[in-house]
């Protein structure tokens, strides 16, 4: 065990180059500082070995080629190694993580919330897997080496430094159990080779102590709690929620029958499906762990304890020395306080992001058999362009919710589908939702306004010039003139605005109504008839014609016919007798025969028969006789005489 006092060592440099700047914790087989490398000026972490390790030259051989090993590793997750060497005692020197250890988490008392789980248990496959593909098992997973820098980003702790004081201790290394008793695999208990497949089991164990505060299978020795373990699975409480299925199958007594590190970061991630966001990790920073563990902490960590002792004590419960060394382990189990609860009801949409980079980090392989682990998914079909009722069957269908995103665009139909998230072609997990950003019709125009009593084509232009489509009616108007406007032809109110391509109705005038030209009796005077006229706003004119039969001051006929429609304002003709048309006969007695021609035929008459003529005969007579009134175009017969 570890005798010098931490304080002591406190302001030693470190092969001229690490001061020890204070105590950081002290496991089973080292002490731990926080250092500053006076050489580059930052912070690091110095792990000082046990000094009984210095004059182990198989374990020196060990360490420096795990060191190695470890040193090749860079990955996120795992704790970064800057330097290892010699003074005094062997060291390593690695990054300093600030954030503290889950151990000294859940030695607060604070116990993570499953989805706080589901993180922690990510971050560490991610950094298992990455070790395990390089040839690496841990050996000596537990809350203690797995460690946080201040953002709460896990790494994980003594990579491979299990194995190497394995074979520093032990002469016979198959036949030792290595790590702690509390995580170790049942293969472990029995003292058997050891692959990756340890280090899933160890999680297991760890992840449900880190939600449940209790180790499944912990008995009061270290025998006891690897006895319990070596021929059955891991009993993995109710209390872990949806990781249940991921942990029983990590809990698997034959290791062929575990996940690997990745698939079990994959089954992690299908279980967050169903979990709340994680709150953040309750971090208790790497001095404040020093504060409290003192001493106490040698007890709890790295035990190694030969497997002919298991094999011997089978069946006995009491306690070897080494096992009691181990068994006080189990005073870090944090007390049974719950968490505080995490914030309910959130979308578990948290972990894709956490899904995007596990599967990231594992490559195609892992992406694929991510995607598999997950709820069924469909794609999305080939929908823009349809309508957005169209999209109700198929999403019943495939379990998909409906995120209806409304907007206008120009060419496109009210409820047509313009756009779906993820897009058609894209997969959708069942529950899932679908956005799908559906048309209302075009952009809207502003109506123009001040359409009255302008021209009907000049208003159409300008609706046409706003993206709009006048649609006139005609209607007589007694105000307006025909081809103007009267007003917009909506039922009810104008609208300010309107989709583009939308008709708009608009009332024009086709000017007065039309006028029924009135009848007229056979006694209706011109006079009355007129003022008939006058009322309907017609104009009326009076044209007077002679008439045979017609007395005179009678309306003979109209320039439209009655019941016929004029325009207002038409002017109607009315043509009036004036009675029949008479000349009076001229006096042609004396007249030669040729001066009374031309005189009947200036008053109207015309020459008839003559009778006792020729020489120098002049008219003696006419018949009818001169002074008589006869209708114009009458014939005048003549007696001639000598
Ligand atoms: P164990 O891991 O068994 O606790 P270690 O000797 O590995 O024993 O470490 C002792 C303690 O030192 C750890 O529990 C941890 O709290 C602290 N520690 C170890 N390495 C670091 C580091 N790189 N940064 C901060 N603290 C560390
Ligand atoms: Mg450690």
């Amino acid at each position: 065990m570890v005798s010098t006092r931490l304080s002591d060592q406190v302001g030693r440099v470190v092969s001229a180059r690490y001061r020890l700047i204070a105590p950081l914790g002290t496991g089973a087989s080292a002490q731990v500082f926080l250092a500053e490398d006076v050489e580059l000026g930052r912070q690091v972490a110095v792990k000082m070995l046990q000094p009984a390790l210095a004059d182990d030259e198989r374990f020196l051989r060990r360490f420096r080629a795990e060191a190695q090993n470890v040193a090749a590793i860079n990955h996120p997750n795992v704790v970064v190694i800057h330097d290892w060497g010699e003074d005094e005692v062997p060291y390593l020197v690695s990054e300093y993580l600030a954030g503290g250890s889950l151990r000294a988490m859940l030695h607060e008392g604070r116990r993570l919330s499953p989805s706080q789980a589901l993180v922690v248990g990510l971050d560490v496959c991610r950094g298992l897997a990455y070790a395990h593909n390089a040839g690496l098992v841990h050996r000596d997973l537990k809350p203690a080496n797995l460690l946080f820098d201040p953002e709460g980003r896990l790494r994980i702790a003594d990579f491979g430094l299990a194995r190497a004081i394995a074979e520093a201790s032990v002469t016979e290394p198959e036949g030792s159990v290595m790590g702690t008793a509390r995580y170790a695999a049942p293969e472990q208990a029995r003292g058997e080779r050891l692959d990756g497949k340890a280090d899933v089991y160890a999680l297991a164990v760890l992840l449900i102590e880190s939600i449940t505060g209790v180790a499944p299978f912990v008995s009061d020795t270290t025998f006891g709690t690897l006895m319990a373990r070596i021929d059955r699975d891991l009993d993995v409480p109710e209390d872990v929620g949806a990781l249940r299925p991921a942990l029983e199958r990590a809990g698997r007594l034959h290791p062929e029958d575990r996940p690997d590190a990745e698939e079990l970061g994959i089954l992690l991630l299908a279980a967050a499906e169903r979990m709340d966001a994680p709150s953040p990790l309750p971090l208790v920073g790497a001095l404040t762990e020093a504060g409290q563990d003192g001493e106490s902490d040698v007890t709890r960590t790295m035990t190694m304890l030969p497997l002919g002792a298991v094999a011997e004590a089978a069946g006995d419960a009491a306690p070897t020395e080494a096992e009691g060394d181990a068994a006080a382990d189990d005073g870090s189990a944090p007390p049974d306080e719950p968490d505080a609860p995490e914030s309910a009801g959130r979308p578990a949409r948290w972990w894709v992001p956490v899904a995007v980079l596990f599967a990231v980090t594992l490559g195609v392989g892992g992406f694929l058999l991510f995607q598999a682990l997950q709820t069924p998914t469909h794609e999305v079909p080939a929908v823009l362009g349809d309508q957005i009722d169209d999209l109700a069957l198929i999403a019943e269908q495939n379990d998909w919710t409906i995120d209806e995103n409304r907007t206008r665009r120009d060419g496109t139909e009210p409820d047509e589908i313009l756009a779906t998230d993820p897009s058609p072609g894209e997969q959708l997990e069942e529950g899932g939702t679908l956005v799908v950003t559906v048309s209302e019709g075009n952009t809207l125009s502003d109506l123009p306004g001040g359409v009255a009593d302008r021209p009907l084509d000049e208003v159409a232009a300008e609706l046409e010039d706003a993206g709009l489509v006048a649609v006139p009616t005609e209607v007589f108007d007694e105000q307006i003139a025909a081809g103007n406007v009267i007003r917009y032809g909506f039922d009810g109110d104008v609208p300010e605005r309107l989709p583009k391509g939308e008709e708009v109705p608009l009332v024009a005038s086709q000017g007065p109504e039309p006028r029924v030209v009135p009848e007229y009796a056979d006694d209706t005077t011109y006079e009355d008839y007129a003022a008939s006229l006058a009322d309907l706003q017609l104009v009326a004119e009076r044209k007077d014609e002679f008439s045979p039969d017609v007395p005179e001051g009678r309306i003979m006929r109209l320039s439209h016919e009655p019941g016929t429609e004029v325009p207002r304002d038409s002017t109607v003709t009315a043509v009036v007798s004036k009675g029949p048309d008479v000349v009076d006969v001229p006096d042609t007695t004396g007249m030669t025969l040729d001066e009374a021609e031309a005189a009947l035929e200036s008053a109207g008459l015309t020459l008839g028969e003559f009778v006792g003529g020729g020489g120098d005969r002049t008219v003696g007579a006419s018949d009818p006789e001169p002074g008589a009134t006869v209708p114009r175009g009458t014939s005048v017969n003549l007696l001639l005489r000598r």
